[in-house]
């Protein structure tokens, strides 16, 4: 896979927060901060403020465009309407990892492929990515270059920025990314900086920890429903979808009317929800998923069979969240393996 080539400048590493500025006149940023032990999305001032090399964040930025818990809508007594406010001022999101740009891209699918749902689509196009390539796999569970995710961005990016050195690489994907960029003034990159970029990406791709092989994989997962080892992950998995909730392309989600004590106004709220949980499967009449084997199937069949034919494409980035946020260690790619049976 060749990287992007279109022209770039070049920034000195020492005047990053210049690029940070400019990005701050124009949006308010979010970027990666070192919280509690791990790394969270967080509103920020400085580019101090943020760590730049990360594994991966607990929730991934995703978090920004659709929100864990958001009120769509609340009514009063008096039939009276009133809409959310879905943003307040432009965001951008600074020091993606590519796997997470790949999963907003992916989202962007799901959330204007049928229907084009209001408050994603509102965020969405707000939002300014600036990505930082991810020159050496910052985390023991990265596989994102089996499936496509990274490390390195291949488009849809606003501003990529690549470590080179002494220098970041910085390219632009959109009119917008080179408004930020533009009044720079930067120094136009040689094409030995783009060959530095491209001997990073296959340093990094080489030295990726994980991997899933996909090569005809719906077929087999298709030929493999009854595979005993659904069967050893049900004595396995708990059930908690905690691996769900850090994943950068799960998109489910519930609705709930909440109505206040004085019964004047009434909230209509949506939450993220998961396919791991008992209850995401519980209907009128009974439970179509009550067992754990079944669930955790249907996760993974999502991920790697049934997102391709419903969205074009794999329905994981590869990010390793699922892996390691699972408080029993499952590991998707030795999950595959197994079922593959090929060693691979
Ligand atoms: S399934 Fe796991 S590895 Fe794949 S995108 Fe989701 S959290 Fe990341
Ligand atoms: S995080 Fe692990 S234990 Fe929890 S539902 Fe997912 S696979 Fe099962």
């Amino acid at each position: 896979m060749s990287v992007t080539t279109c022209r770039g400048k070049l920034l000195p590493k020492q005047c990053l927060q210049e690029l940070f500025d400019a990005v701050a006149a124009r949006y308010r940023v979010l970027g990666p901060v070192a919280q509690n032990g791990a790394v969270a999305w967080k509103p920020v001032a400085k580019v101090e403020e943020m760590v730049l090399e990360y594994p991966d964040t607990v929730l991934p930025p995703k978090q920004w465009l659709h929100r864990p818990m958001e009120t769509l809508f609340s009514v009063k007594k008096s039939l009276e309407l009133q809409e959310a406010e879905v943003l307040q001022e432009p965001q951008a999101l600074f020091a993606l990892h590519a796997c997470d740009l790949t999963g907003i891209l992916r989202l962007d699918v799901v959330f204007s492929k049928h229907y084009k749902d209001p408050y994603y689509n509102q965020r969405r196009e707000e939002t300014l990515l600036v990505v930082m390539n991810c020159v050496r796999p910052p985390g023991p569970n990265c596989f994102c270059s089996s499936m496509e995710g990274g490390p390195f961005a291949q488009e849809g990016f606003d501003i990529v920025l690549t470590d080179i050195g002494e220098s970041y690489l910085v390219e632009t994907g959109s009119a917008r990314g080179q408004e930020v960029i533009g009044p720079l003034g930067l120094e136009e990159a040689s094409e030995e900086a783009f060959q530095v970029k491209q001997a990073r990406y296959q340093q990094s791709v080489a030295k990726m920890p994980k991997s899933l092989n996909n090569d005809g994989l719906p077929d087999i997962l298709n030929q493999e429903l009854n595979h005993p080892h659904w069967g050893f992950m049900k004595e396995q998995c708990l059930g908690c979808g905690n691996c769900t909730m850090v994943c950068p392309t799960c998109y489910c989600y519930s609705v709930m009317d909440r109505l206040d004590l004085t019964l004047s106004n009434a909230t209509r709220v949506r939450t993220w929800d998961s396919c791991q949980l008992m209850e995401f499967s519980a209907v009128h009449g009974g439970n179509f998923r009550k067992d754990r084997a079944a669930r955790f199937k249907q996760w993974v069949y999502h991920k790697l069979d049934y997102w391709i034919d419903q969205y074009g494409t794999l329905g994981c980035v590869g990010c390793g969240r699922c892996i390691s946020w699972c408080p029993v260690k499952i590991d998707l790619t030795e999950a595959i393996r197994e079922v593959r049976g090929d060693g691979k």
